[in-house]
C-alpha cells in the first residue's frame, strides 16, 4: 500500500512526490505518457535539447522557488526576448522603447508616452476585456500590429471576448529593455528540463504508460491518497460539461542549416500567417552543444493553435467567465473527494507559469504533508 499515488509526472506531480518521499511517505508516480516531465519534457536531438511540447522558459521573482529548483538543476543565463514579425517587419518584444521607435519613430520615453496617451483616449472607463486593456496599455497601433492577430490566433476568440488579465502578462517598458519577463531570476535548465525532473524524482518509483482514468479502482485501491494532476473535468467524466482548453499542433523540422531565424522565438502577429510562432530550439542554449561547440543543424517548431477536443493534448485553460464558473462547480465536487488532491495547470484549471506551479505545490505540501 502506497501513501500517495501521484497521477502525472509533470512539475507538480514530481515535486509533490519528492516532498512526500522526503517526509518518509511511500509514493508511486504514474503517467500515461511514455516519459516523465509532462509538457516541460525535453529530448536531445542532433545535440539540441528539444522542447517537445513548446518552449518553456523558467522565470520567477520568488527566491524560495528559485532556490528550490536550483537543488535539482543549474540554470543557464537565457533571457527571453522574442521578436515579432508583422508582415515582414520586425519589432522588439515585449513593448519597449525599441518597439515604440520602430512603430512611431519616437525617440524619447516622453514622446512614446504621449503617443499612448493620445491613442488610449478611445477607452472610456476601466478596460472590460483584452482589447480595451491592450489599447489602454499601448495604444491602438500596437494593438493592431502586435496583439490582435496573434491573440485571436492563439485563443480562437475575438479580443473583445477575452479576459484583460492575459495581456497583463506582458510588460510595457519605457526603457530599451527587451527582456520579456519582469523576473529577478530566469534561465533554462542546463541539460534540459527532463534532467531536472529526473533529479527531482530520483529514487522514487515511476510507472509510465499507465492511465489512471482507465482503471481507477485498481489504482485507488493501491494508495491512501491520490494526487491528481490531469484535467479536472476528465476526472469527473465531464459530467457537468467540458471545460475548454486551447491545444497546439506543432510542425517540427530538422534543418540542415546552422541558423534559421537568429532567435529562439519569432511571433507572427498578423492574422494571415497560420502559425502563431516559430521556435528555434538551439538558441535556448546559445547554439552550443554540451561541450560548447557550435551545432551545425537546427530544429524549428511552428505552432498552430487550435480548440481542444477530446483526444488532443490540453495546453491552455480558457479562463473566461463561462469556463471559470464551470470550473468552480467542478471545484465544489473536487472538495468533496476527500482522498484526492487536485493540482497543477490542468487539475486547478489555471494558466500557471512554471514558477506558479512550484509555488502551488510547495504550498500544498506544507499544508497536507
Ligand atoms: N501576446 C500578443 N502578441 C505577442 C505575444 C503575446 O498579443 O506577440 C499576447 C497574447 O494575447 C498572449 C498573451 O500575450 O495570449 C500572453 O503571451 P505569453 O507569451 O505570455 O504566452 P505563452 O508564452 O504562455 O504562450
Amino acid at each position: 500500500m502506497y501513501d500517495y499515488l501521484v497521477v502525472g509526472a509533470g512539475l507538480y506531480g514530481a515535486i509533490f512526490a519528492r516532498e512526500a518521499t522526503n517526509r518518509g511517505y511511500k509514493v508511486l508516480v504514474i503517467d500515461k505518457r511514455n516519459h516523465i516531465g509532462g509538457n516541460i519534457y525535453t529530448e536531445k536531438i542532433e545535440g539540441i535539447n528539444f522542447h517537445k511540447y513548446g518552449a518553456h522558459i523558467f522565470h520567477t521573482n520568488n527566491k524560495e522557488v528559485w532556490d528550490y529548483l536550483n537543488q535539482y538543476t543549474v540554470f543557464n543565463r537565457f533571457t527571453n526576448s522574442p521578436v515579432a514579425n508583422y508582415k515582414g517587419q520586425l519589432y522588439s518584444l515585449p513593448f519597449n522603447m525599441y518597439t515604440f521607435n520602430k512603430i512611431w519613430g519616437v525617440v524619447t520615453p516622453e514622446e512614446a508616452k504621449a503617443k499612448i496617451e493620445e491613442q488610449k483616449k478611445e477607452i472610456i472607463g476601466p478596460p472590460q476585456n483584452l482589447e480595451e486593456q491592450a489599447i489602454s496599455l499601448v495604444g491602438r497601433d500596437l494593438f493592431e500590429k502586435l496583439i490582435k492577430g496573434y491573440t485571436e490566433k492563439q485563443w480562437g476568440r475575438d479580443c473583445k471576448d477575452l479576459p484583460a488579465f492575459i495581456i497583463k502578462r506582458l510588460p510595457v517598458r519605457f526603457t530599451f529593455d527587451n527582456n520579456y519577463f519582469n523576473a529577478l531570476y530566469q534561465g533554462i535548465p542546463v541539460g534540459g528540463y527532463t534532467n531536472m525532473v529526473k533529479n527531482i524524482l530520483e529514487g522514487i518509483e515511476v510507472r509510465l504508460e499507465e492511465n489512471y482514468l482507465d482503471n481507477r479502482e485498481k489504482w485507488n485501491s493501491m494508495a491512501r491518497m491520490i494526487v491528481y494532476t490531469g484535467p479536472i473535468d476528465a476526472y469527473f467524466d465531464y459530467k457537468l460539461g467540458t471545460l475548454e482548453y486551447r491545444s497546439i499542433r506543432f510542425e517540427h523540422e530538422i534543418l540542415d542549416m546552422q541558423n534559421f531565424q537568429g532567435n529562439a522565438a519569432v511571433n507572427y502577429t498578423d492574422k494571415e500567417t497560420p502559425w502563431t510562432r516559430i521556435i528555434e530550439h538551439k538558441w535556448f542554449e546559445f547554439g552550443k552543444d554540451e561541450n560548447g561547440n557550435d551545432i551545425s543543424k537546427t530544429i524549428i517548431s511552428r505552432e498552430y493553435s487550435s480548440e481542444w477536443k477530446p483526444g488532443d493534448e490540453p495546453y491552455y485553460p480558457v479562463n473566461d467567465e463561462k469556463n471559470s464558473s464551470l470550473f468552480s462547480q467542478y471545484k465544489d465536487l473536487a472538495n468533496k473527494e476527500e482522498k484526492v488532491i487536485f493540482g497543477g495547470r490542468l487539475g486547478e484549471y489555471k494558466y500557471y507559469d512554471m514558477d506558479a506551479t512550484v509555488e502551488s505545490v510547495l504550498k500544498k505540501c506544507k499544508k497536507v504533508l
